[in-house]
């Protein structure tokens, strides 16, 4: 049904403009914050669309943008999908191959690009065919040579601040993200109107990561993935302040943005929230007392970091997604009957990915294609739908045929559920650590070994063993200052008493930093592929022994 009757993402703005025309929408750049109100961007936001239209893009063409997270970029997120065209988000990150891959297989008309991106979009750029037909638009005032790119205050300078807004249907494409693909090519999935309109809805219900128009909303998450977990569009539909932290923020920066804006509700991977912490542990001041809560995924949040922002009165509400579900699948709050329960076992639940919101249905499959019983103990393929999960990759009926199973996303994350629906990421089946015929969770022992004072990151990969197939390694990032010896010693022991005995790595390894992918996760392959010569545990006997079954 089209027109007025759509499930489009064109009503949120519209109410907050009309309810909330002075609320603001602050951005960090290197200069300094810019400051607009509702009334402005929506303003802004019609000059782009008439930009646009007057450039030629039409109605299934697509836009990309390359930037961080700031207000421009926040514009061409109504801007675009508005007018009837598609947003493509590239991330930044991903290696130049990637880059000229996936603009060539969305066929981007026009690229937005920051000025401080340039340099690495025209080393992508260089040469390569798929840009043969792009054009350019600089985030900011200035021109970029390299790109002959226009300035974005020139592209929208004298466009009226009024457009015809068109009817469109709810299975519009409105927006295209790819997934990183730690192997192979990137799989683009593509957002329909209705599904990023169905996303907003279900996060905004108690269950989701509901925001109030007294909210101050940072996304730390970078609006080059998944729109940033939907959150400018959350923040827009509850008509909420929000604050963008600019080129890559580091812990002084979203702590002076925590502080002078008043953050309220932020969201970000584990590593932002952990360097935050450490920024603060180290000896930096920071008052968080405006903080109610700060969502956190992409990775597992280590029990600790919950316990630690708890301890400052900051909730740490842990959820789960992926690309290919817009993303939010689920969201870690207590039921009402946990909410008497003791600390210990209200952390032991929030500490899980959590329950999945409402509008989705999921199951788990086991080895034997069997449902796994709810018993938090069974584990199997996680399995989901619903309005806002993706049916397919884009244009790749490859890719598709092998991630869904009858109208099911196979999600490629090991899960147990626990008695009361808690979901539990065991390990993604490709992480898995099979050693002598059992089965050890990677994901289990990270973040057994993070709890560790001194201990910064950690990973645990499984590496190939003669006789076991394959055994846990763990990768440490040491705290400064830290007594290593010690403190393997300490680990070892620590998960000795824990673990079945074969679960504990073979060996503790030191590293400046874990390679993370261009979505800031722990690149396994890369740690994998550098230690797989390096025979770290080949042909040593394991110290666990044999690994029966215990
Ligand atoms: P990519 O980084 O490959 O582009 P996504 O950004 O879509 O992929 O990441 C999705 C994956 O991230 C999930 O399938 C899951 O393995 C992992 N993930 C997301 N949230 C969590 C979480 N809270 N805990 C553990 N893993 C998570």
């Amino acid at each position: 049904m089209p027109g007025g009757h759509s499930q489009t993402l064109r009503p949120f703005l519209w109410r907050a403009e009309r309810l909330y025309p002075d609320t603001e929408i602050v951005s960090r750049t290197h200069e300094g914050r810019t400051r607009h109100t509702y009334a402005e961007y929506a303003d802004r936001t019609a000059q782009l669309a008439n930009a646009l239209d007057e450039y030629g893009i039409e109605r299934g063409d697509r836009v990309a943008t390359f930037c961080w997270n700031h207000t421009r970029h926040f514009e061409t997120y109504f801007g675009v999908p508005s007018t009837g065209a598609q947003l493509h988000t590239i991330n930044p990150l991903l290696p130049d191959e990637h880059i000229q891959y996936i603009v060539d297989d969305a066929a981007d008309e026009i690229v937005f690009v920051d000025a401080s991106l340039a340099p690495k979009l025209a080393g992508a750029a260089d040469g390569a065919a798929e840009f043969d037909d792009v054009d350019f638009v600089s985030m900011g005032s200035s021109e970029i040579d390299a790109l002959d790119a226009t300035p974005y205050e020139e592209f929208i300078a004298d466009q009226p601040t009024d457009y015809d807004w068109p009817d469109l249907d709810s299975d519009q494409p409105a927006g295209l993200c790819y997934t990183s693909g730690t192997t192979g090519k990137p799989k683009g999935v593509e957002y329909t109107q209705s599904m990023l309109w169905s996303h907003t809805m279900a996060s905004q219900t108690p269950q989701g990561i509901p925001m109030e128009d007294s909210d101050v909303v940072m996304p730390v998450v970078p609006m080059f993935h998944v729109n940033a977990w939907g959150m400018p569009f959350t923040a827009t539909a509850a008509g909420a302040k929000h604050v963008y932290p600019g080129p890559s923020p580091d812990p002084a920066d979203l702590a002076a943005l925590i502080e002078e804006e008043g953050v309220t509700v932020s969201a970000g991977v584990p590593t932002v929230w952990l360097g935050l912490q450490e920024y603060i542990t180290g000896g930096n001041d920071v008052d968080l007392s405006t903080l109610d809560t700060v969502i956190v995924g992409g990775a597992a949040a280590p029990r600790s970091m919950i316990e630690w922002y708890d301890d400052r009165g900051v909730e740490v509400l842990h959820a789960w997604g992926m690309t290919e579900l817009s993303p939010i699948g689920t969201v870690s709050h207590l039921t009402s009957d946990l909410r008497d329960a003791d600390y210990e076992t209200q952390v032991d639940k929030r500490s899980k990915q959590g329950l999945v919101v409402p509008g989705l249905e999921f199951e788990v499959i086991d080895e034997n294609d069997e449902e796994i019983p709810w018993d938090g103990e069974a584990f199997g393929e996680l399995r989901i739908r619903g309005p806002w999960v993706t049916q397919e990759y884009f244009a790749r009926p490859d890719a598709s045929e092998e991630g869904f199973e009858d109208g099911w996303l196979k999600t490629g994350d090991v899960v147990t559920v626990d008695e009361d629906g808690y979901i539990q990421l065991v390990d993604r089946t490709k992480d898995v650590i099979k050693s002598g015929g059992e089965w050890i969770s990677s994901v289990e022992l990270e973040n057994a070994i993070m709890a560790y004072d001194g201990v910064s990151e950690a990973t645990v990969v499984g590496v190939p063993h003669e006789r076991w197939q394959e055994r846990p390694v763990a990768f440490v990032v040491a705290a400064d200052g830290v007594d290593r010896e010690a403190l393997v010693e300490e680990i070892e022991a620590g998960l000795r008493e824990d673990y079945p005995k074969w679960w504990v790595p073979d060996a503790v390894e030191f590293i400046d930093e874990v390679p993370k992918t261009a979505t800031g996760k722990f690149s396994k392959k890369d740690l994998r592929e550098q230690y797989a010569d390096q025979s770290l545990v080949e042909g040593s006997v394991p110290k666990n022994d044999a690994p029966e079954q215990e």
